[in-house]
């Protein structure tokens, strides 16, 4: 009787830290600005997290970002790295404070990688798999995703500007597609000011 009771009691204590750790996990919001963002242009419910070290723009593996697929379709949840998630944050105050810079003030580059990081991860999101397609969409999405963190319309293309020619050389080749330019396999908007 007494080992039964001491196997009850463990069992209690298990489902206890269990409960715990669910209703932790369940907590834990996502960031709402990054989240409605994704949603948008992966035209569905997602939430974006973040994780990682303070100012890290790449983890471990030298990724920026994660979207997991199962049975060829994407989870509802992608995860930044923390440094992404804090240079879009820092964007969106720096443009409230001072306005004036058509690009960023400070860091230009890592602007433009977070907030290709947002736009190709939320296209993963949209169930985009090949990365030269995901990559194409992405650059196509940056003005987008400025002009929701505040950028005005010339900053928003000024960046998309910086990014067509920034990124796509410090990225590995399967990232690139000869289809990517107007009126390419991968144009979502045959014609837009998107394209540099
Ligand atoms: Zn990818």
């Amino acid at each position: 009787m007494r080992s039964l009771a001491v196997v009850l009691l463990a069992l209690l204590t298990v489902l206890t830290v269990l409960l715990h750790r669910s209703d932790v996990a369940a907590a834990k919001p996502g960031d709402l600005l990054l989240t409605a963002i994704a949603s948008e242009l992966a035209r569905r419910p997602v939430t974006i997290h973040c994780e990682g070290f303070s100012g890290a723009l790449t983890g471990a593996r030298g990724e920026s970002g994660r979207t997991e697929f199962i049975g060829g379709k994407p989870v509802s949840v992608s995860y930044l790295q923390e440094g992404i998630c804090q240079t879009l944050h820092a964007y969106t105050r720096a443009l409230k404070a001072d306005p004036s810079c058509l690009l960023p003030c400070e860091q230009p580059l890592e602007l433009a990688w977070s907030l290709n990081t947002l736009a190709h991860e939320s296209y993963h999101l949209a169930g985009v798999r090949n990365e030269a397609q995901t990559q194409c969409y992405a650059l196509q999405a940056i003005d987008f995703v400025a002009r929701r963190l505040g950028a005005s319309p010339d900053q928003a293309r000024a960046l998309a500007a910086f990014s067509f020619d920034q990124l796509p050389r410090r990225m590995p080749p399967e990232y690139s597609s000869p289809e990517c330019h107007d009126g390419g396999r991968y144009d979502l908007r045959p014609g837009s000011a998107v394209w540099p």
